[in-house]
């Protein structure tokens, strides 16, 4: 069998989920946006209810409306994206909780679903979405008088603890929400690990429930194996793979595995990447192609079943390093080529 398999630990999901609970005194929810950054929402999302989740957040309507047929009646998702036009039935028919970003969404909502729950998402210096100082303070009052379920923002530069742009936001946050009756809600992973201060009632991780930075000390989530096609012995000046653009300095063995940049392993690793047979490192050779990569196993006495790209040794962190990117993009580039194989939960 030539299929990878990317095995997906449920009972570390949501043992991260807890570690980042018991940080805080907070509510915490839970971010399964984008499929559940790569690791599927239809079993991560009822393993963190399980653990104890209520709040979901995902980014658009059509995310929440799926997650509702997963979670069933009970649990509130609300949508970052907010009450575009075009989302007002499935937001009332899947229970949605639209975070409303501008006047016009907060007229949207309150014009065609006007008893439905609504949150509202404040900008606080990112540009990003959300309601401007200004803005909020013109609407603050019809807002509120309708009781949000949420009034939240997000911080820019949370993954950096010193860095001054998180007291900013904080204080810009403040000043827009203190004495506010509704809940309050700044901090993904990264805010979360900035202490109390950044908590408010409830918090919003993502990556770090999936195992990634700025959490260090999450446990891995995903590991991904992947079979070995071929094994060959080239010999020293001959070359491997497009472009000819690795050549043998001595006889080498060359495994051919079954996976590429289709499958989420990004091309721009190539050049700094390995693979694990136990506790030997085998390098990447090469280019990696669209569904096979070359990978120099000459150290190995036998010829490995499959080889591993993540897991313990090498995390989303590790292969983002090698790719100039953030283990965010590694997990929401896996492909959907792979054999997801769920273990715990
Ligand atoms: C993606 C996202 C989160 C989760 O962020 P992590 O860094 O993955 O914890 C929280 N809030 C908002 C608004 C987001 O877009």
């Amino acid at each position: 069998m030539a299929q990878a398999i990317l095995r997906i630990d449920l009972d570390a999901l949501r043992a991260n989920w807890r570690a980042l609970a018991d940080m805080s005194r907070a509510e915490t929810g839970a971010v399964v946006k984008a499929d559940a950054y790569g690791l599927g929402m239809a079993r991560v999302a009822p393993a963190l209810a399980a653990e104890g989740a209520r709040r979901f957040f995902v980014a658009i309507a059509e995310e929440g409306a799926a997650l509702r047929r997963i979670l069933g009646p009970g649990p509130e998702i609300a949508v970052f994206s907010g009450h575009m036009a075009g989302d007002t039935a499935l937001i009332r028919e899947a229970h949605l909780t639209p975070m409303i970003n501008d006047a016009d969404q907060l007229l949207r909502h309150l014009e065609a679903l006007r008893h439905h729950p609504f949150g509202v998402q404040l900008d606080s210096g990112m540009n990003r979405l959300g309601m401007e100082p200004a803005e909020w303070a013109a609407l603050r009052d019809i807002a509120l008088a309708q009781g949000p379920a949420l009034v939240m923002s997000h911080l820019a530069c949370a993954d950096e603890p010193g860095h001054p742009m998180n007291v900013q936001q904080l204080q810009a946050f403040r000043e827009m929400t203190d004495g506010i009756d509704a809940p309050r809600s700044l901090s993904a992973t990264g805010g979360v690990l900035l202490g109390e201060a950044y908590h408010f009632d409830v918090t919003r991780p993502g990556i770090g429930v999936y195992g990634g930075d700025p959490f260090a000390e999450a446990r891995p989530v995903a590991s991904l194996r992947i079979p070995v096609i071929q094994v060959r012995e080239v010999a020293a000046g001959e070359t491997v793979g497009y472009g000819n653009s690795w050549m043998a300095e001595h006889p080498t063995r060359v495994a051919t595995i079954a996976g590429g940049y289709a499958d989420g392993i990004l091309r721009a690793m190539g050049p700094r990447a390995w693979l694990m047979a136990g506790d030997t490192r085998c390098k990447i050779l090469g280019r990696i192609s669209m569904d096979l990569i070359g990978v120099d196993v000459t150290a190995l006495g036998d010829r490995p079943e499959t080889l591993e790209l993540l897991g313990d040794a090498q995390t989303v962190d590790t292969l983002a390093s090698w790719a100039g990117t953030i283990g965010y993009e590694i997990l929401t580039s896996l492909g959907t080529r792979y054999a997801r194989d769920y273990v715990g939960g």
